[in-house]
């Protein structure tokens, strides 16, 4: 075949959105419970938004964005990750002015160049959270608290969480520096990315993943213990409140994220069945990003989760879903002399809100019986003549495999009550 999905893209077929809707349901949920409400922002955005938030000199924006020119001439790009257009509509929209926190949720495709392989994309769905407005340790927790429930409420046992704090705009840039002198006298064991993040962005060189960087940054000072006064404290008041609640944590002093906005708190969920596409989520703290976009200084704190990795993850773990329920009803009409019944309660089901199928393929009883099975309906409509003669519809509830019985407003009553009681 000619034409194929793109490279590193790939279709959601019907059969796979059960797992989807499960784990964007569970999700849901979740917001509802921690008081997250949801926004949509474009898919593309001014590349100057990217640059400015996730950083000129980082990965994403240097090797990893989709950008074009509109036929306006206008510089895009389609996003690769959402923090920064939620920050962009939280000052385009005055969020500042509503009472803080704000707590908003986001869920959509996001786009980023690299090289595919098993749990990377090009095209990748996340779901996060963001929260703007506090400088409080307890809204790190929430959001860490939040993951952490997620990931639970989906079966995962063995996840790791990494934790680190990577300093504000006091103590960082001494700490890069530092960093930076120790890294020099080894700079011929990097490989070339590292050689430029020496230069540009010595907080990378931390957690790049080729052996013999890894081997060169052993053993070089922890920023963890070159912290500001203020950043060891809060810091220390996040992992007080995450021992209270008993959320399991490994400090990880070379977690950086590949991201220039974070300050503070950097987390990751790691998955140990996964190779090295492990993290299912992560997020962080993120202070000065409202104010590089002018807006008013605003503290946030936010997370993604990525469908797609975590789907594989729960598939190597051999987490199952929760087993899908029988559902509505399929009309079998096996004689044509009962078609047109079969057509008007059809349609006077749907039209209620019921799921309801028919046959348009000419099938036997036998074959009708069959597929409704394999389409998990609850109840099969039986007509036949016999009973159509005696004003009588006959159901089978396939959960319980029993058959029965109605006269026409009964049946309705029946099914329409059923509906009321599935729904509940
Ligand atoms: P990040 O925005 O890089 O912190 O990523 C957050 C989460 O999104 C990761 O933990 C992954 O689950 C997912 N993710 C990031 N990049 C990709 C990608 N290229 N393909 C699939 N999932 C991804």
């Amino acid at each position: 075949m000619k034409h194929k999905a793109p490279r590193g893209t790939k279709d959601v077929l019907p059969a796979d959105m059960p797992a989807w809707h499960y784990l964007e349901n569970v999700f849901e949920a979740l917001c509802r419970a921690y008081g997250y409400a949801e926004i949509r922002t474009p898919i593309f955005e001014d590349v100057d938004v990217f640059i400015r938030s996730v950083g000129e000199k980082s990965d994403v924006v240097q090797k990893e964005m989709y950008t074009f020119t509109d036929r306006g001439g206008r510089r895009l790009a389609l996003r690769p990750e959402c923090t920064a257009g939620v920050s962009r509509a939280f000052i385009e929209h005055g969020f500042h002015n509503l009472p803080q926190p704000v707590k908003l949720y986001y869920r959509g495709p996001m786009f980023r160049y690299d090289r595919p392989q098993a749990g990377r994309q090009r095209q990748f769905y996340q779901m996060g959270i963001e929260l703007f407005g506090s400088t409080d340790p307890g809204a790190d927790v929430e959001v860490i608290k939040f993951t952490s429930a997620f990931f639970d409420r989906l079966g995962f046992k063995g996840l790791q969480l990494h934790l680190n704090s990577v300093g504000c705009r006091e103590c960082r840039p001494p700490y890069q520096e530092r960093l930076k002198k120790v890294v020099e006298l080894r700079k011929a064991a990097l490989c070339s990315d590292c050689q430029k993040r020496l230069q540009d962005n010595p907080l990378r060189l931390l957690d790049c993943k080729v052996p013999g960087c890894q081997a060169a940054l052993q053993e070089v000072p922890r920023i963890d213990e070159n912290l500001c006064a203020s950043c060891a404290a809060h810091f220390e008041a996040v992992k007080t409140r995450l021992d209270l609640l008993q959320i399991d944590y490994f400090l990880d002093s070379h977690l950086v994220r590949g991201l220039d906005y974070y300050t503070h708190t950097a987390f990751e969920f790691v998955s140990r069945s996964l190779g090295s596409q492990d993290s299912l989520g992560g997020g962080g703290r993120y202070d000065d990003l409202i104010e590089a976009f002018e807006g008013p200084p605003t503290p946030g704190v936010g997370m993604a989760v990525g469908v797609e990795r975590i789907l594989l993850a729960m598939e190597k773990e051999g987490l199952s879903l929760p087993p899908a329920a029988l559902e509505g009803v399929y009309i079998a009409a096996a004689p044509a002399s009962m078609q047109n019944e079969g057509l008007l309660l059809l349609y006077r089901l749907r039209e209620a809100g019921l799921r309801a199928e028919a046959d348009y393929m000419g099938r036997s009883l036998k074959a009708m019986m069959k597929h409704a099975h394999r389409g998990k309906y609850r109840f099969v409509v039986i007509l036949d003549e016999e009973t159509g003669e005696r004003g009588a519809w006959k159901i089978r509830d396939m959960s319980r495999g029993e058959q029965r019985e109605y006269a026409y407003e009964e049946l309705l009553t029946f099914l329409l009550s059923e509906r009321a009681e599935g729904e509940a």
